[in-house]
């Protein structure tokens, strides 16, 4: 089979790795505008769980991974001075750029071509001269925007603005801190992704926004700014910038996934709030189960149909959950007069995914402090 896959993102270099491994016959050529050491970000996280998935797909590629892997159990919620330590939450941070690398080189390996620094525009001529075509163009996917009316795409802009720092301060586990100013309210979510380095993504809400004059600063004013309000976290190291701007997170969900030879994955077809570090996440998971429907269907069209006949409500109940942790930080001002355990508390149940007994079994320790503190 012949399959041109556009971005060489995590979604399309692992479904290309996974569809050689299946079938070395199968001819597949990656699409990437970047170059193979350019990339946005920093560190991504995923659970213990999606790791058991990699394991089972590619060996391979799972233990360079792994190998690469800063791992913790506890979420920290900093709030006026005080930590808040829960335990029993399973994730690993690695590092965006060490991840493209590790599958680049995979895919290389094992016979996918990957043409760097090829930016497809003429979406219809690569459609033509293939048996599959994959839109795995990332959030603001060519392939959904050409083939809109096919896709009936549903993007909302949300309103609180982010943006994504490195520094070299290193935030043993996932930290969410909370600090105010005369402005308003900073959420920050940080993690170790390797030996040096920590992810440091920063959110504001539109009022807190337009009290700043973040709007017009430039790169390193917005940087000297947001050092300071997180001074005390950051114990004088700077945050890196990896040309990094505010911006607005957008949902992206699709009412069809495919038609023809065509379909969207990863960030092009669903995205989750990133307070829940799971994009990434979805982005292999798909292509694990895009390969999976191609193992028990020899024909384009009934792979398809089975890929978004039971990937779709997985996905729909994970936005579900995302929505509501989005939803959090995006009213966080009315959490913010909760003492911080209440607040710590008040975030492991956001998503709906962790009630009082989950809670429990993770870290017992926590919720008799919990019980005991507000009884
Ligand atoms: C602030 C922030 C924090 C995040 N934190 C996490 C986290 O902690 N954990 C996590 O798992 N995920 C996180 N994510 C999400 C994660 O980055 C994405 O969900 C993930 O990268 C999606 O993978 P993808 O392969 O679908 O798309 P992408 O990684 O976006 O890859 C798409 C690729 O397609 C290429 N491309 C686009 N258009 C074209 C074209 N026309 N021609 C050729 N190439 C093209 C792009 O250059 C890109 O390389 C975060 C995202 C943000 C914004």
């Amino acid at each position: 089979m012949k399959i041109n896959i556009i971005g060489g993102g995590p979604a399309g270099l692992y479904f290309a790795i996974l569809m050689k491994k299946a079938n070395q016959a199968n001819d597949i050529t990656v699409y990437e505008r970047n170059g193979p050491d350019d990339t946005f970000g920093w560190g991504v996280v995923f659970s213990g769980k999606t790791l058991r998935n990699l394991r089972e797909a590619d060996a391979e590629s799972h233990s360079e991974i792994t190998r690469e892997f800063e791992a913790w159990d506890n979420v920290d919620v900093v709030r006026r001075d005080e930590k808040i330590s829960v335990h029993g939450n399973s994730f690993s941070g690695v590092s965006r750029l060490q991840l493209l690398k590790i599958l680049q080189r995979r895919a290389e390996e094992l016979g996918v071509a990957i043409r760097f620094r090829s930016e497809i525009n003429d979406i219809e001529s690569l459609r033509s001269d293939c048996h599959l075509l994959v839109g795995a163009d990332g959030i603001n996917s060519t392939v959904r925007q050409s083939f809109a009316e096919r896709f009936g795409p549903d993007l909302s802009v949300r309103s609180n603005r982010y943006i994504w720092y490195g520094t070299n301060q290193l935030f043993h586990g996932l930290t969410l801190t909370f600090r105010e100013n005369e402005a308003g309210v900073f959420s920050a979510h940080s993690y170790k992704f390797n030996q040096t380095t920590s992810t440091f993504i920063v959110e504001c809400d539109p009022q807190t926004w337009e009290r700043t004059e973040l709007a017009t600063m430039n790169e390193d004013d917005t940087r000297a700014y947001v050092e300071q309000v997180f001074a005390a976290d950051l114990q004088g190291r700077p945050l890196l910038s990896n040309k990094s701007k505010w911006i607005n997170f957008i949902l992206v969900k699709n009412a069809r996934w495919a038609f023809a030879n065509v379909v969207l994955m990863g960030d092009a077809l669903h995205t989750a709030h990133f307070s829940i570090g799971s994009g990434t996440k979805l982005a292999m998971e798909d292509a694990i189960a895009l390969a999976n429907s191609f193992q028990r269907h020899n024909d384009v069209s009934g792979a398809l149909l089975e890929f978004e006949s039971t990937r779709k409500p997985y996905i729909e109940e994970y936005q579900a959950a995302a929505l509501e942790s989005m939803l959090w930080f995006e009213n966080v001002r009315q959490y913010l007069h909760l003492s911080p355990m209440e607040l710590a508390y008040s975030l492991m149940m956001r998503s709906g995914r962790v009630d009082h007994e989950e809670l429990k079994k993770r870290d017992a320790a926590f919720v008799a402090a919990y019980e005991k503190a507000t009884s």
